[in-house]
């Protein structure tokens, strides 16, 4: 019973893992005051505190 549970929250993760890589979720970030947020738009911007241009950040 324990083990069957166990296959569950396992194909459970791994369809959510594989949703989560075909949306190909990115975040930008300003390096000055290291704030993030997810990509929406073509166009990165700049940081509405500072002023900088963000970055993309790597996958983690
Ligand atoms: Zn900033």
């Amino acid at each position: 019973m324990f083990e069957q549970a166990v296959q569950v929250s396992e194909a459970f993760r791994q369809s959510a893992h594989q949703m989560q890589g075909s949306l190909h979720m990115a975040l930008k970030g300003c390096p000055e005051c290291r704030t993030t947020q997810m990509i929406a738009s073509p166009a990165l911007g700049v940081c509405e505190d500072c002023g900088s241009n963000l970055v993309v950040l790597p996958r983690e």
